[in-house]
């Protein structure tokens, strides 16, 4: 079956040209795309090839201080550019694929597919970013991340819409992530886990991926630090315990070929109790990216 191949120049006439067929598919980095026409999952009637728009591949600070991050950065980039500030979302990028799928894969391809296994939206839910979207005939929206997943592969993002950046504040305090797979590189979460302190509002953000049909915040967890951690002392070990017992109650996890549900529920447990220690003994440290025991 014949498919088309759009190739617009700017960001405009990308916009033109899917309102003018809703159905052809965006394409950038294609690591997850091209995998879905070749075992024919997917085949859309035209792709839409946003590579030759450059503004996708590009990074500004804007007047707010916050950055602004195109879709079309690929993560090795985000990764050496951008790591000292989007620390969380830097150590999920280095967990995604191969250096081969790292060069070409994009935050913006990650959000475009919203699998709830992602690895880039448990970090962008604990930093509070926020998801540039544009279409033709509406022009800009702005969806909160914690807003932008609606079920399994399903996002509020339009038909006749594309996103065009991501918005994030650079880090003002530790960011950890963590990644269970069945093995150290090339693998789909089991389950992962997001943790960003806000040490100026008293705050602690949270994402958990692959453990619920959206990737989603750990909201009752974070309301009870916000009530219970005492930011002048050590780590009471019972508010530890309490906030990976609610952490893991915010999951609603399945069995499937990965692990089984029992096993994702216990494992956001312990991976909210590990990266809240890590992200606690560097901020009580004073040392930026130094996990002290
Ligand atoms: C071997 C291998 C290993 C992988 N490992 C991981 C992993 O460890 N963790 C992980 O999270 N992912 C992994 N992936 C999946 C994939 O690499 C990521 O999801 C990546 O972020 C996709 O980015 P991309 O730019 O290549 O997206 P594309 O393949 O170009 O697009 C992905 C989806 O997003 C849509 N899209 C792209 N750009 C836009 C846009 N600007 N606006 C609207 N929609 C858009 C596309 O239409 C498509 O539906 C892996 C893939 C492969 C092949």
């Amino acid at each position: 079956m014949r498919m088309e191949f759009l190739r617009p120049a700017t960001w405009a006439a990308a916009l033109e040209a899917k309102a003018a067929m809703p159905g052809a598919a965006p394409i950038q980095g294609g690591t997850d795309m091209m995998v879905e026409i070749n075992f024919d999952v997917h085949r859309p009637d035209a792709l839409l090839d946003l590579n030759r728009v450059a503004e996708l591949t590009r990074w500004t600070t804007e007047e707010d201080g916050r950055l602004r991050v195109g879709a079309g950065v690929p993560y090795t980039r985000l990764i050496d550019e951008l790591g000292d500030r989007l620390p969380g979302l830097a150590q999920a990028a280095r967990t995604v694929g191969s250096p081969q799928i790292r060069n070409r894969g994009t935050v913006g391809g990650n959000l475009g597919a919203a699998s709830p296994a992602g690895d880039s939206h448990p970090p962008l839910l604990a930093g509070d970013a926020v998801i540039e979207v544009e279409s033709a005939a509406r022009g800009v929206r702005m969806i909160p991340a914690a807003e932008f997943y609606l079920g399994v592969k399903r996002s509020a993002l339009r038909s006749d819409e594309l996103i065009r950046a991501f918005w994030m504040s650079p880090a003002s305090g530790p960011q950890y992530f963590s990644k269970v797979g069945t093995r150290n590189a090339m693998v789909i979460a089991v389950c992962s886990f997001a943790i960003a302190l806000h040490p100026g509002e008293r705050r602690v953000g949270t994402g958990i991926g692959s453990a619920a049909p959206t990737p989603r915040r750990a909201v009752a967890a974070e309301e009870f630090l916000a009530a219970e951690l005492d930011w002048d002392a050590r780590l009471d070990p019972e508010v530890l315990r309490r906030f990976g017992e609610l952490a893991s109650e915010a999951a609603s996890p399945i069995d499937d070929v990965r692990g089984t549900a029992g096993y994702r529920g216990h494992a956001i447990g312990v991976m909210a109790r590990r990266t809240l220690t890590w992200a606690w003994n560097e901020f009580r440290s004073g040392h930026p990216g130094r996990r002290a025991g």
